[in-house]
C-alpha cells in the first residue's frame, strides 16, 4: 500500500511521483531551509516550534516565507490526513525557487514548498550510539536550519567508516559544538551540561524539551562551552534529536562511556519523555 506522500507546491502526490525542476535552487545552490518533524500516532510533536523555527531560518537567509505560509498549512494538513494515526515522520522543505542559474537572488521567483509524510516505526527502547568526535568544518550561521548540510553529512559518513553511529564535532578542543544531525549533552556530577544556544549549534527543539523537561524535574543544567576533555570525562554523554529522541553515547573515539550502557540520568530522562507522550504536560510544552 502507498503510505509515503508528498505535497509540491500544495499538490499531493505519492513521494515517487513528486519532483522539482532540475533548476530548483535548493538543488543548484542548498539555497533553502527546512524542518523534521516527528509524527506519534498522527499528531506532531512540537508543530508550532518546528514552524517558528522554519519562519527563523527563512527569514536568516532572506527568504520569503511568509508568501507561501498559508499553502504551507494546507499542505500539513493534507500530509496529516494521509499520516492518520501513524507514527513517522514530516519533511518541509521551502527553497528559494525556480530559476536560470545564477548566484544572485532570482527577482520574480516564488519559494518551492515540499512538505513529505514517511511512516515510521514506533519506538520505546533507549539507543546506544557509537560516537567519534571531528573537527566542525561548517559556517558560522548553524543556528540556520538550511538544506545546505555537506559537511555534516561528510561527518556522519567519517562516523559510519569509522564504525559509529553519530560524530560529535568540535570547533577546538575547548568547544564541543554539537552532533552532525544532533544535540549533544553530558552529564557532570548529576549537573546535565549542553552548548548555549548561538550561532554555533542548532537550537534542537529536543534540547529545548529536554531542558523544559529538566526544570520540571528539578534537575540542574547549565548551557555552557565545554571541552573534549570535559566530554571524555564526563559521567554520561547524551544526544537529543527529533528522530532519535534521547538516546545514550557508549562510545567516544572507541572508549566507552558508562560501561558501555545508558547512564541513571539518560535512563531518567528518556523514560520521562517516553511517559510524557501521554500527559497533557508533554503536549502544552511540544505544541
Ligand atoms: N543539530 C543538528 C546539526 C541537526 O541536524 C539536528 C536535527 O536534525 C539537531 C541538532 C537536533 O534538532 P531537533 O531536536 O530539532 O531535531
Amino acid at each position: 500500500m502507498q503510505n509515503r506522500w508528498t505535497c509540491v507546491n500544495g499538490k499531493l502526490l505519492p513521494t515517487e511521483e513528486a519532483l522539482l525542476p532540475v533548476e530548483d535552487r535548493a538543488l543548484q545552490f542548498g539555497d533553502g531551509v527546512y524542518e523534521v518533524i516527528r509524527l506519534y500516532r498522527g499528531t506532531p510533536f512540537a508543530l508550532k516550534q518546528h514552524l517558528a523555527r522554519l519562519s527563523a531560518s527563512s527569514a536568516a537567509i532572506m527568504l520569503d516565507y511568509g508568501c507561501v505560509e498559508n499553502e504551507l498549512q494546507a499542505s500539513l494538513e493534507a500530509i496529516l490526513q494521509k499520516a492518520s494515526g501513524q507514527d513517522g515522520q514530516i519533511y518541509i522543505q521551502v527553497t528559494r525557487g525556480t530559476a536560470i542559474r545564477n548566484h544572485r537572488f532570482p527577482e520574480h521567483t516564488r519559494p518551492n514548498v515540499i512538505c513529505t509524510f514517511s511512516p515510521l516505526p514506533a519506538k520505546n527502547a533507549i539507543q546506544l550510539l557509537k560516537t567519534v568526535t571531528l573537527p566542525d568544518e561548517r559556517w558560522m550561521h548553524c543556528n540556520i536550519k538550511a538544506t545546505s548540510l555537506l559537511p555534516n553529512i561528510l561527518a556522519k559518513e567519517k562516523a559510519y567508516r569509522h564504525g559509529a553511529d553519530e560524530a560529535i564535532l568540535y570547533r577546538s578542543s575547548e568547544h564541543i559544538t554539537e552532533g552532525s544531525s544532533s544535540n549533544i549533552f553530558m552529564v557532570q556530577s548529576g549537573t546535565l551540561i549542553t552548548h548555549p544556544a548561538n550561532q554555533w549549534i542548532l537550537n534542537g527543539i529536543t534540547r529545548q524539551y529536554v531542558l523544559a523537561l529538566a526544570k520540571s524535574l528539578q534537575i540542574p543544567y547549565e548551557e555552557r562551552v565545554f571541552s573534549l576533555q570535559e566530554l571524555l570525562n564526563a559521567d554520561e554523554v547524551i544526544v537529543t534529536s527529533t528522530l532519535q529522541e534521547i538516546a545514550a553515547v557508549v562510545e567516544i573515539d572507541h572508549h566507552p562511556v558508562q560501561n558501555g550502557c545508558a547512564g541513571p540520568l539518560t535512563q531518567r530522562l528518556h523514560e520521562e519523555f517516553m511517559g510524557s507522550l501521554s500527559t497533557e504536560w508533554f503536549w502544552e510544552h511540544a505544541i
